[in-house]
């Protein structure tokens, strides 16, 4: 029995997926803890176990960045390797933990099959207008332009909007993502028309410790007034922001939605008036909306912040079934009489990338180098 791994590597644990290569069913997902007395390395080597163990025929991995010309999965070896790694300062804190086990596995197994899935390439659909900012355009050409992410999140909930929504699925849809990292995408037709993340994963709706947009003025008097380096603003943008800056406490909404506290209150509030605005906003860039689809930890399981998101945003004919919505695993979730469809979605992020391996085994001649 063949199996295909899946591997999301973080700087302090490494989460995997092992799935048979038949059917794609599940064998078993789990995460590694990186101690750091032993090293990333004696971490990785639990891994590297399975793919013998298991008769592993493909690796696929989670790649942050796949910049301007990654539009799909990947097949690595040194030279893709290479264009990988010329991409780590624009992701500095995620690609090069991203890529050392693609390294790792080159080493070990050097004729295994190896595809990195890429956070940014669903999103490479959009128009120019859509991925540009009003930068000079030597910039512009320079790459800092809009990437944005959780692209197999969106792929894998654009593969199965045709089930939940049927001839909507055609339409004009935003997807919620609301997670620890929250962001949310325009499709029409399946594919990304729009997206909140920007350059980097801190733009767009407020998450668990990231701001989201905030006026670029900011960071300019921390800066400058205050005398913050800029790692002292990273840290504050990325780490101590969001749900966890304005509450004072946690960045879980689990537990901000059970405190009951004015700080968590307002934290929550202010989460779903944020969504709801960039919700607003893609709709400028849909003409119009037909369905919002909630996925993610949050998406998925909060139904307040469903509920809120929904109301702010009643004025565009979305109405929310309150019974429906506090369901378990509530599928469907709008009013009679909305005109836009609302949808609960369980994403599968792993099982896309898994599809993707399967499906780039299975091309013939599907020779490494860079294909963009
Ligand atoms: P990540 O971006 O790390 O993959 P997840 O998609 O797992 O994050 O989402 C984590 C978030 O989902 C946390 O804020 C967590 O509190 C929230 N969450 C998970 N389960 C529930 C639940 N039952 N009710 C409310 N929030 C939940």
């Amino acid at each position: 029995m063949s199996a295909i791994l899946i591997i999301n590597a973080g700087s302090s644990s490494i989460k995997y997926g092992l799935y048979k290569a038949a059917d794609l069913s599940v064998v078993e997902r789990k995460t590694v803890e990186v101690d750091p007395a032993q090293g990333y390395d004696a971490a990785f080597a639990q891994i590297l176990k399975l793919i013998d163990a298991h008769k592993v025929v493909g690796v696929g991995h989670r790649v942050v960045h796949g910049g301007r010309d990654f539009s799909a999965p990947q097949r690595m070896d040194a030279r893709s390797l290479k264009a990988l790694a010329d991409l780590i300062p624009l992701a500095p804190l995620h690609q090069p933990h991203n890529l050392k086990p693609v390294e790792l596995v080159m080493k070990s197994h050097p004729q295994l099959p190896q595809i990195a899935c890429f956070d940014t390439a669903f999103h490479r659909t959009q128009s120019r207008l859509n991925q540009i900012y009003a930068l000079p355009r030597a910039m512009t050409d320079d790459g800092v332009v809009k990437y944005g992410f959780h692209g197999s999140s969106y792929e894998y909930i654009a593969s199965v909007l045709p089930q939940a929504l049927g001839d909507k699925a055609k339409g004009r849809v935003i997807v919620a993502h609301l997670g620890n990292g929250s962001s949310m995408c325009a499709m029409k037709d399946g594919r990304s028309v729009a997206t909140t993340m920007g350059f980097t994963p801190l733009d767009g709706l407020m998450m668990g410790t990231r701001t989201g947009a905030i006026d670029p003025g900011v960071p300019l008097y921390l800066m400058e007034q205050k005398g913050m380096s800029a790692a002292q603003v990273a840290d504050l943008f990325n780490k101590q922001s969001g749900l966890k800056g304005v509450s004072g406490t946690t960045a879980d909404m689990r537990t901000l939605l059970a405190a009951g506290t004015k700080e968590a209150q307002e934290a929550i509030d202010l989460f779903c008036l944020t969504a709801a605005r960039q919700a607003a906003a893609l709709v400028v860039d849909l003409g119009g909306l037909d369905a919002i689809v909630f996925t993610a930890g949050i998406g998925e399981n909060a139904a307040l912040v469903r509920e809120k998101i929904c109301a702010h945003l009643g004025h565009l004919g979305v109405a929310i079934d309150s019974v429906a919505n506090t369901q378990k695993n509530p599928g469907a979730v709008q009013a009679a009489g909305s005109n836009v469809l609302v949808h609960v979605i369980k994403t599968d992020e792993e099982l896309m990338m898994a599809k993707h391996v399967k499906a780039a085994l299975a091309r013939p001649g599907t020779a490494p180098g860079i294909h963009p």
